[in-house]
């Protein structure tokens, strides 16, 4: 197996000189140095092949030992020399200190056709970081970043990748619901892969210990290596404020085009974090994820957060904006005025309102969507609430809706999205009369494009998913892997590949969250332990 290595991160950032896992504060530097645990029986559970061929990986290398050695973190490339990131990071709306990888481990940097990947392992045992945990990863969470990342990058959302699921034949003790009943669970290592894992909480560490130096070396270096569009000489000292306002700003743009992503496509990342924030605007850290079942803005899925709902769904742009301004903080020393910094915050909140607009409207077949339009969006977000409804379908369904209204070889709007909502029988009268008027306002609307039925709904299907990752299907995955079968993660992972298209033989994931689902633990239920 032959990966073309191509390590910058530790060879230009500082170096914490002590190299043992022992759980420390680090000070002065970037990363700690670590060595990967041995997995006792490491067994490959999935691969996605795609990546492989991205990091420039051939068939035959996936089939090897090697690289189930390798990505278990058995096996270090010759030349690699793996590290844990040091980073802070606000949790909850407060500040933590330090965190760092507790439980990655950055195993090195690879080139492949003129693009660099960091390849990252979760869940390959302690290090400096990992404070009170023990550094590693269960089956069912990896199985459920595995999964996730890979079809949120074919929905067209900003996500690190997943290479592999590995079993590592070790079991680890996790009190799932933090209720006093820990057991004993598979554990397996996910190998993710992306630019580099580079988030807020990294500036964040560096501004809180006053080490400006090194949070200028840090921002020169991602500028440099990432913001190719900048203009940086990492020698300077002074005279790059321009920059690193620059680099701000291509950061927020960054993270609101993700977050708009998520809202269109009904993804709850459930921890947002400022240490769970890319500085490339990727999702990152898919731990208590949960997709929209029922369109509702107030749902999450993260027990831990049951209580304020901080990261519910609806609010998500708007914590993002938080974490923004945290991250301006952060980089305040470089620049010592705050001024752009607020400028570039402003500027989040005028440009949200348009691209959301932008994706609501797009998602409802609009295609010129003005001002003049918000109320019509805004109607259909409080009816979608008034009863429970299936996004997902919804969306899908509301394709096939046509202009004129029902005819005799139309049903009317209504039955069209029927299958969308949760209750069983008649809707009350109240919603029914509720979604006549809207599909009435909506209709005459449509009426005013010069698109026909068939180019919208054409449109509309391209952005509007069929296929997402439900709460319930990942949990099946991760029933039938921990029997020891795979071949439902394979087939969800194939189904997920082309979230857009209909799959006639994959009917059945076209269906809403079946009842046994609604409240059972890992389907709408979940917790921060992984
Ligand atoms: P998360 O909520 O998963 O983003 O984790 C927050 C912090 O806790 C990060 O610094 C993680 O590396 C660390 N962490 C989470 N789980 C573990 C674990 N099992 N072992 C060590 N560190 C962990
Ligand atoms: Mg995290």
């Amino acid at each position: 197996m032959k990966l073309k290595l191509d390590d910058h991160f530790w060879q230009e950032l500082p170096a914490d000189p002590l190299q043992t896992n022992q759980r420390r504060q680090v000070l002065q530097a970037a990363y700690s140095f670590v060595v990967p645990r041995k997995p006792t029986a490491p067994r490959l559970l999935h691969v996605s092949e795609e990546v492989a061929e991205m990091i420039g990986l051939r068939q035959d290398d996936i089939l090897g030992d090697e690289f189930v050695e390798t990505f278990s973190g058995g096996c270090v490339p010759v030349g690699a020399r793996p590290y844990a990131m040091c980073y802070g990071g606000h949790q909850f709306g407060s500040w933590a200190g330090q965190l760092g990888d507790g439980r990655a481990i950055n195993l090195c940097e690879v080139e492949h056709l003129g693009k660099r990947w960091t390849l990252q392992l979760k869940g390959a045992g302690e290090t400096p970081y990992s404070r009170s945990a023990d550094g590693l990863a269960v089956l069912r969470s990896s199985l459920r970043e595995h999964l996730c990342s890979e079809a949120m990058f074919h929905l067209g959302v900003p996500t690190t990748r997943a290479l592999s699921l590995i079993a590592t034949g070790d079991d680890v003790m996790r009190d799932m619901m933090y209720d006093g009943n820990a057991a004993f669970e598979p554990g397996a290592v996910v190998c993710r892969v992306a630019p580099s894992f580079i988030r807020f909480g990294n500036f964040q560490i560096f501004a809180a210990n006053g080490e400006v130096e090194n949070l200028r070396r840090l921002a020169n270096y991602t500028i440099l290596h990432y913001f190719p569009n900048i203009t940086i000489n990492p020698d300077h000292v002074t005279g790059q404020t321009g920059a690193y306002v620059q680099f701000f700003r291509e950061v927020s743009r960054r993270t609101l085009e993700m977050v708009i992503h998520w809202q269109r496509v009904g993804f709850v990342h459930g921890v947002m974090n400022t240490d769970n924030m890319s500085i490339h605007g990727e999702t990152i850290d898919f731990g208590p994820y949960g997709w929209l079942e029922g369109y509702d803005h107030d749902w999450t899925p993260n027990t831990t957060d049951r209580q304020h709902r901080r990261y519910r769904y609806g609010h998500q742009p708007q914590i993002a904006l938080w974490n923004l301004l945290q991250l301006a903080n952060a980089l305040y020393p470089l620049v010592n005025d705050a001024t752009p910094f607020e400028e570039e915050l402003k500027d989040y909140q005028t440009q949200f309102e348009v691209e959301y607009r932008q994706m609501m409207g797009s998602k409802i077949g609009l295609t010129m969507v003005t001002r003049a339009d918000d109320g019509l969006i805004a109607n259909l977000e409080r009816t979608l609430q008034l009863t429970e409804t299936d996004m997902t379908i919804f969306f899908r369904l509301l394709a096939n809706v046509t202009q004129s209204g029902s005819s005799e070889a139309m049903p009317d709007a209504l039955a069209t999205v029927a299958d969308a909502f949760y209750v069983a029988g008649p809707l009350p009268e109240e919603v029914t009369s509720a979604w006549q008027d809207w599909f009435r306002e909506y209709q005459c609307r449509l009426c005013q494009t010069n698109q026909s039925d068939a180019d919208r709904a054409a449109a509309m299907n391209a952005i509007n998913p069929k296929y997402v990752l439900r709460n319930y299907m990942a949990q099946l995955a991760i029933d039938k892997a921990t029997a020891g079968d795979n071949a439902l993660t394979d087939q969800l992972y194939q189904l997920l590949k082309r979230p857009y298209d209909e799959q006639p033989e994959n009917e059945q994931w076209f269906a809403k969250r079946p009842e046994w689902a609604r409240n059972k633990v890992g389907c709408s239920m979940l917790s921060c332990s992984s």
